[in-house]
């Protein structure tokens, strides 16, 4: 019987990557541009794979996952390759006359070694592969971590990257708490992790051990908050599409819906409307709708839907791990679905009297991921931007600020620490260097 080789540990992958940077050889701007090309080519002629495994896991359509996974990478990596070289570019800096006229200083963008990403399970390839993008683009020898919660797109990306990337210096290791407790163990130069705020706090303490910097990509909830000078039509339609992509399961989904009494009223039917033009009267026969990851956040979420009044939806399928696109009013901020991050297609509607108090209600919560904000008002527009704190600001369209790849992405607070895309991502994974030239002569 053939027996399949034992793979590699941890500590033995990490330093077989150190050893291949050391040689300098992911240095060059052309091993960085080949690498991203080569990236470039797997999610081209093997997209079809992982689309194949993202609807294993998640009951993902073709569509949404060419959109929000696929596609989504391709562009970064052209956005990359398009300005790799003009982002590395050293910059000088202004030297004081004590130096002497012939002193000259200016930064460089170093690699910073051998970094780790640490990927979610609800945007399984994405969130692994847009981080490795600018890992890759910045020099950098990598180690990933898929999510064992999405079992097909691990072993399809365990299967396909080290087909395509250089696997000197690149290397893919899959499994669950025991594999990743082994990974953190090791000397990065970086750790880059998405996924919640307590195993947040795990991979920070870890990386404290070896001073490794850390950026946490975390989530919370992201409040919408809607003027009643805004047109409800438009809303409604706007919140269905962010609120229920991926069945709920987005970073950056509208948490819930924060209004005045009156506009609540008003929503209520719009929002019905707005979810039956997208998916239908039953969410569950269209191809388009995705299903709840697993069990457990079945149950979690359905032990949610009690918080409110059901306006539409409701309806749940253990076995087929469905369920409907929901929306709950009459919502007690002191209910369960208002005490954690809902990540599941259940769009609570709260009411507060006024501006003043709707701003008060988010600057008592944790700092969210994203803010979004419905209003015509520019008095609301920058009352909200300037009176409460998040990673991401979005008026009039959840999700999208994410997809503009010269904005960094990140959170603030218990939302996360540290930002990436494009640029962004190469000051995530660089170091600074500063350099002064003072000529001997
Ligand atoms: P998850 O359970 O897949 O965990 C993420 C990673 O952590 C996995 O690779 C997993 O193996 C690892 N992990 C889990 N337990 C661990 C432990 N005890 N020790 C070490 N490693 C461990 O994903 P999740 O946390 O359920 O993801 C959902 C959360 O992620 C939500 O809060 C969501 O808002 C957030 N999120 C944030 C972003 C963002 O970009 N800011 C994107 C997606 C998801």
């Amino acid at each position: 019987m053939n027996q399949q080789p034992a793979p590699e540990q941890p500590a033995d992958v990490v330093t077989r990557l150190r050893a291949a940077f050391r040689t300098g050889c992911t240095k060059p701007l052309t091993w960085r541009t080949t690498q991203l090309r080569r990236l470039r080519e797997m999610l081209t002629e093997r997209g079809a794979d992982l689309a194949a495994a993202l609807h294993a896991d998640l009951g993902k359509s073709s569509t949404e996952a060419y959109r929000t996974e696929i596609d989504f990478t391709i562009r970064e990596i052209d956005h990359t390759l398009d300005h790799l070289e003009e982002w590395l570019r050293p910059e000088s800096a202004p030297v004081p006359a004590h130096l002497g006229a012939d002193a000259t200083a200016w930064t460089q963008y170093d690699p910073l070694g051998v970094v780790l990403v640490i990927a979610p399970w609800n945007y399984p390839a994405q969130l692994l592969l847009a981080p490795v993008v600018g890992a890759l683009a910045a020099g950098n020898a990598v180690v990933v971590k898929p999510s064992e919660l999405a079992p097909a797109t691990s072993a399809a990306l365990a299967r396909l990257l080290p087909e395509f990337l250089d696997t000197e210096t690149f290397a893919v290791v899959e499994g669950g708490i025991p594999e990743t407790t082994a990974l953190l163990a090791e000397r990065f130069d970086h750790i880059f992790y998405t996924g919640n705020g307590v195993v947040g706090r795990i991979v920070m303490r870890a990386a404290a051990e070896h001073l490794t910097p850390v950026t946490l990509e975390l989530g919370g909830k992201s409040p919408a908050f809607v003027d009643p000078d805004a047109d409800l039509a438009v809303v409604a339609d706007r919140l269905a599409r962010g609120k229920f992509l991926n069945a709920g399961q987005t970073c950056v989904a509208p948490d819930y819906v924060l209004t005045d009494p009156e506009t609540a009223a008003a929503l209520e039917p719009l929002l019905t409307k707005a979810i039956q033009a997208v998916y239908g009267t039953d969410a569950s026969a269209s191809g388009e709708y995705g299903r709840i990851v697993n069990e457990r956040h079945f149950d979690r979420l359905t032990g949610l839907l009690d918080s409110g009044r059901v306006v539409v939806g409701g309806d749940t399928d253990r076995s087929q791990k469905y369920i409907a696109p929901t929306v709950l009013a009459d919502v007690d901020p002191a209910s369960p679905v208002m005490q954690e991050e809902i990540f599941g297609p259940i769009l609570p509607i709260v009411t507060v009297p006024d501006l003043d108090r709707a701003i008060d209600f988010i600057n008592d919560r944790d700092k969210p991921l994203a803010l979004y904000v419905f209003a015509e008002s520019r008095t609301t527009r920058d009352r909200l931007a300037a009176e409460t704190s998040s990673g991401g600001l979005g008026y009039g369209l959840p999700l999208a600020h994410l997809t503009v790849s010269d904005l960094p992405f990140g959170g603030v607070g218990e939302s996360g620490m540290g930002n990436y895309h494009g640029r962004y991502s190469i000051e995530t994974f660089s170091h600074r260097k500063a350099i002064l030239n003072k000529p001997l002569g």
